[in-house]
């Protein structure tokens, strides 16, 4: 089974690179479970490089089921210890597992505090994925094997965010569940013996899968290792769906089919959206250049709605990592990452599309270099997004208000008209000659899902959780709404 799991890491990368990692289990063994994990990309952590080094950690990591894991982090360290799967031993083979997390737990504090105060764990690494681990263990408790459809029960009782889980035992059971709201994606698929979950679609269809189905928000995909049954089962209810709508804008692989949903095909409608509302007449001049490699469909439509070329004035340097993800002098990177063609851009009013802005580090650097080195005569700026203007607390990598952009001059309730006024302002700040955002009432109908069906609380400040909620009302001073995302609703059809 382990040589079938750093092809899937790989296909699923581009959701993080500060580790990896798999847990394989192997009923002939002693140790029926065994952890191979370190920090780095996929290549370095499988030794992808070197043959004899990759097939030494195949060798070593025999086993018959596995689970694996690429690291994003939103909290925690660059050190190996955060890498994931996590592993728990244990002298009963039903109580040993090993776990993979995405997502983020918004009631951290209160579970971690929960957890020492008034069941007395020791918590080592202050992060979620232990919290996790722990509560497993707890819902493990007892002289009896329990059903792990009560164990994931009793999980939903107290957590408040996105939680997908992978999960393997010492028995060789294997859980993959969704959180209730199904914030990250989760599918499955089968191909002769082979049973395989993963995040996106494009990892179970690069192994050759084709009938790929979606877990559903609440469910849990269970593998019997003694039955070799595969049940689908429901382990809570899903009062409604809150898929991460920036999953399909920016985060997921643009192959994936996701909920349903392309995101190749969103990413194109998000374009075509964008120049439905555009005002500023377009010529020969004209050209449009996507903020690669996300962004390229939106472009690519944005321009082949306005009749104007899409060309690839800015190349990036794949080999350098992705400062969205990776934190750590954000500036120096985002100047190693890109080059700019000026034969493409010279003497040209270059519109440059972006997938999204959050904290505008990379953008301002990117307009700035348009003009000096790409000789632009004029650049335009368009986000296939709306503006962010509210922290997510759900496992995106934009946890605190003061880092976002868009806050400094929009409010929760902004109007089209208030949006307009200081899209002058922000594009002054930029250094851009206009800026323009996708409208809010535009996500749903690019993603091609119903807009309540979508998290949005990122450019509504309409949190879709208790906790998210009155996170965010006490940092801006206001009330908390209900945390079930309702006010979102109101926002889009205002
Ligand atoms: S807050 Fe934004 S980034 Fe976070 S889950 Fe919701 S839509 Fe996604």
């Amino acid at each position: 089974m382990s040589p079938l799991v750093s092809p899937a890491l790989l296909d699923l990368q581009h959701r993080g690179q500060l580790g990896a990692g798999m847990t394989v289990f192997d009923p002939s063994a002693p140790h029926r479970l065994r952890t191979h994990k370190e920090t780095g990309s996929v290549r370095e952590v499988f030794r992808l490089t070197h043959q004899a080094k990759a097939q030494a950690v195949v060798r070593e990591h025999p086993g018959i089921a596995a689970i694996g894991h690429v690291r994003y982090a939103t909290s925690g360290r660059d050190q190996v210890e955060y890498a994931q799967p996590f592993e728990r031993p244990h002298s009963r083979t039903w109580k040993w597992f090993s776990l993979g997390f995405n997502g983020n737990l918004a009631n951290y504090p209160e579970l971690r505090d929960h957890l020492t105060d008034e069941r007395g764990y020791h918590m080592v690494h202050g992060v979620d994925t232990e919290i996790l681990i722990h509560h497993v263990a707890y819902a493990l408790r007892g002289e009896e094997k329990p059903q792990l459809v009560d164990v994931f029960a009793e999980l939903t009782e107290t957590l408040d965010g996105a939680y997908n889980i992978v999960f393997l035992n010492g028995d060789g059971d294997f859980v993959a569940a969704r959180d209730p709201l199904g914030f990250r994606p989760l599918c499955y698929g089968r191909k002769g013996d082979l049973f395989a979950v993963a995040s996106e679609s494009v990892a179970l269809h690069n192994m050759g899968i084709d009938d790929i189905v979606d877990v559903e928000p609440g469910q849990m995909v269970r593998v019997d290792y003694e039955t070799r049954e595969i049940h689908v089962e429901r382990f809570t209810e899903a009062r409604s769906h809150r898929h991460c709508f920036f999953e399909w804008v920016y985060f997921a692989h643009v192959s994936s089919d996701l909920d349903g949903s392309s995101v190749y095909d969103a990413r194109w409608r998000l374009g075509e959206h964008l120049a439905r509302d555009e005002h500023v007449s377009m010529g020969d001049d004209c050209v449009v250049v996507a903020v690669p490699d996300t962004a390229k469909p939106i472009g690519d439509a944005f321009a082949y709605s306005m009749n104007v070329r899409s060309l690839e004035g800015i190349v990036r340097n794949r080999y350098v990592g992705r400062t969205f993800i990776e934190g750590n002098d954000r500036a120096e990177k985002v100047r190693r990452k890109y080059t700019l063609l000026p034969s493409v851009m010279r003497d040209k009013r270059v519109f440059l599309v972006e997938d999204s802005l959050v904290r505008s580090t990379t953008l301002r650097d990117l307009i700035h270099r348009t003009r000096v080195e790409g000789k632009a005569s004029e650049v335009h700026v368009r986000i296939g997004s709306p503006p962010v203007i509210a922290p997510c607390f759900y496992g995106i990598d934009m946890s605190t208000l003061n880092e976002l952009f868009a806050p400094h001059y929009l409010g929760m309730d902004y109007t089209r008209s208030d949006l307009d006024r200081v899209c002058r302002e922000m594009a002054e700040r930029l250094g851009a000659d206009s800026l323009r955002y996708l409208p809010v009432e535009d996500v749903g109908p690019s993603i091609g899902l119903p807009h309540e069906s979508l998290c949005t609380a990122c450019v509504t400040g309409s949190y879709p959780t208790p906790t998210g909620s009155r996170i965010y009302a006490d940092e801006m001073g206001r009330e908390p709404d209900r945390g079930d995302g309702r006010a979102f609703e109101r926002t889009v059809s205002k």
